[in-house]
């Protein structure tokens, strides 16, 4: 994984590099709409060729002929044929633009987002804790689609440029060599133009984190998951300052990055109006006013067109310029873009399929580090699961339960050690087949703000499934509260999108989620704390019911309430990232350890409020 910092950061990309990632930007476009590309380019050419026939060469015929004693019908008969093709032109155009060209956006737009997802599902859980992965992450997911919108908007505009330079520019020969002379200048300010387009991209750059933060603290205004904790003590007051503290930031650099900014685009405009304008203006007046004299001179009409297409040509010159700068940016921003796409997740896909039915699976010394972490969360672990067993494991705060779960779901790689599944390594599977083999329900699960159906198969609805959720609804016992609800299972949930959307309470939520174990039939089934938010009466009967409702399917359940514990076939005691007990509950008891101790400590708590609620 790459660690460079950002001030590291290359600001210019190899001209190789740079041609390659504008081209990968036009061959995205390409692959997802050919016509729309075609059109797209297609159309600046025209509009260039129709813009300088209507314009200079238009002027200077007029005022050449009127000058020559030319025919009047020719010049009409010009005017008419070339305002017929104009307009037909721009007609079909314009129907294109208004009619064709957004559903082609959306479809160039989600073919972007197709990459960019499937890639980041692909990704490991451990490049979402590494801030510089993250940042690009970030950076791609926002700017992809635009950035690659702008590479074609870049080109286009380069092809409408040079069509019009190269126009105008013959034309200027014809009258006289030396004008070019003046045309030429504006080359020379790109340089102050790429310096101007640095600053940019580095100012977009360190914006970056800056956003990142203050959004941050606005979601923490506006989201319901913090409304509580926002509302006590002076959260709200911390918030505040760090958005006074990011927008103190932002106006650092603003400060920094918009001078220099500022300065480049002061040093190419003075250079262009006074040299290029200035210039041609005074050397085409001079020559027309020398028209009779020995050394030759101008026609009315030919100056009339050198002062328009002087200015034509070095805002050509001066665009084109700007336009390969563009391309410049573009690249360093497509690279970000590309160096997400091209990741190789570390963590390799295995080639066969997970065995359908599941199996015996075995932890064989099994560490883990978490990235940046100076010691193991987990220490040389080993236990099986075996077939239809349901294990319970416990722990105190930060003993490892949750890691553990999430190396067995293969969300992270052990550093050492293995997991065997059927008596295979589970790298040698499919990551999709072998995650596929369990329903998990995290602590901190998500309510998708679509129906409760959809929330609780967790996949496109097929036929029979109403059945089949409410089945599951009412082992979790989430049935009685969405039999309460208007439209049932087809209640749309949060309000985020809908206004008659419902807001279940977070045990409510937790009864749904954990109907996700029931609509599914996979071999495995992992609960991280599925109670914690429900009165012991309520988790009791939670747990009955996924005793029954789970026969022959393989169990391990976190619970921090050890009542639970006494269901399981076998009890796994974590302390400090170790596998300190494990046995069923009436042998550790009987052991008299750790376990026995937590036991007796959470009963007597139980007990002792047990009395006070009577007294
Ligand atoms: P438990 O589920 O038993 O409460 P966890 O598995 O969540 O424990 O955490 C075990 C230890 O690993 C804790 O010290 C925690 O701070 C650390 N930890 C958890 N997640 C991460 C992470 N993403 N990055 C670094 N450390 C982590």
């Amino acid at each position: 994984m790459e660690k460079k910092s950002q001030k590291e950061k290359k600001k210019k990309l190899p001209f190789k590099r740079t041609l390659s990632n504008n081209l990968f930007a036009l061959r995205a476009i390409w692959t997802a709409s050919p016509i729309y590309l075609t059109v797209y380019l297609g159309s600046s050419l025209v509009y260039g060729v129709l813009d300088f026939l209507s314009e200079g060469y238009l002027l200077r015929k007029i005022v050449n002929g009127v000058e020559g004693g030319e025919e009047i019908a020719g010049m009409i008969r010009y005017v008419v044929i070339l305002g017929g093709v104009s307009i037909l032109v721009y007609s079909a155009l314009n129907w294109f633009w208004n009619v064709i060209s957004p559903v082609m956006q959306r479809r160039i737009a989600a073919y972007i987002e197709k990459l960019l997802f499937r890639k980041a599902a692909e990704v490991e859980l451990a490049c979402y804790e590494t801030p510089s992965f993250y940042d690009k992450y970030v950076k791609a997911m926002d700017e992809a689609y635009e950035r690659m919108i702008k590479v074609m908007r870049t080109l286009d505009n380069l092809i409408a440029r040079t069509v019009a330079l190269f126009a105008n520019s013959l034309l200027l020969f014809v009258i006289d060599p030396w004008l070019i002379l003046f045309g030429l200048f504006p080359l020379l300010l790109g340089f102050f133009k790429r310096l101007e387009n640095i600053a940019g991209h580095d100012m977009e750059t360190e914006k970056k984190p800056i956003n990142r933060r203050a959004n941050y603290v606005r979601r923490t205004f506006y989201l319901g998951e913090y409304a509580k904790e926002m509302r006590i003590g002076g959260m709200y007051e911390n918030m505040l300052r760090d958005l006074r503290e990011t927008f103190t930031e932002f106006r650092r650099f603003i400060r920094k990055y918009g001078t220099r900014k500022a300065i480049y685009g002061y040093i190419q405009s003075v250079g262009l109006e006074v040299v290029t304008i200035l210039g041609a203006t005074f050397y085409s007046v001079w020559s027309a006013m020398c028209i009779g004299s020995e050394n030759g001179g101008m026609h009315i009409g030919d100056c009339i067109v050198v002062l328009g297409s002087i200015g034509t040509i070095s805002y050509c010159l001066n665009n084109l310029v700007q336009n390969f700068a563009e391309f410049g940016e573009h690249a360093l921003f497509l690279e970000d873009v590309r160096f997400f796409l091209d990741y190789n997740p570390t963590m390799a896909d295995g080639k066969e399929a997970a065995p359908e039915g599941g199996g015996k699976l075995e932890v064989r010394h099994l560490s883990f580090r978490y990235e940046g972490s100076e010691s193991d969360t987990l220490k040389d672990i080993s236990f099986t699961l075996h077939q239809g067993e349901r294990i319970a494991l416990v722990g105190s705060n930060g003993s490892g339960k949750t890691t553990l779960v999430k190396v067995l779901l293969r969300l992270y790689d052990p550093a050492e050690g293995e997991i065997l599944l059927g008596g295979k390594n589970i790298k040698e599977m499919t990551l999709a087949s072998y995650r596929n083999g369990f329903s998990t329900v995290f602590q901190d699960f998500k309510i998708f703000s679509m129906s409760v159906k959809d929330n609780v198969l967790l996949r496109p609805g097929r036929d029979g499934d109403d059945e089949l959720v409410e089945y599951a609804l009412k082992e979790s016992g989430a049935d009685e509260k969405v039999g309460r609800l208007k439209s049932g299972i087809h209640t749309i949930l949060t309000r985020e999108f809908d206004d008659k959307g419902e807001n279940l309470s977070v045990g409510e939520q937790q009864k749904l989620s954990l109907a996700r174990i029931f609509a599914d039939r996979t071999p495995f089934v992992i609960l991280d704390e599925p109670s914690s938010a429900l009165d012991p009466i309520a988790e009791y009967k939670m747990f009955e019911n996924m005793m029954r409702a789970t026969v022959g399917r393989s169990v391990i359940f976190i619970s921090h309430r050890l009542s639970s514990a006494v269901l399981a076939d076998r009890v796994l005691l974590m302390d400090g990232g170790r596998l300190a007990e494990c046995g069923t509950h009436a042998e550790l008891m009987a052991l008299n350890g750790k376990y026995a101790a937590m036991f007796k400590r959470q009963a007597e708590n139980y007990l002792g409020s047990e009395v006070t609620e009577h007294e």
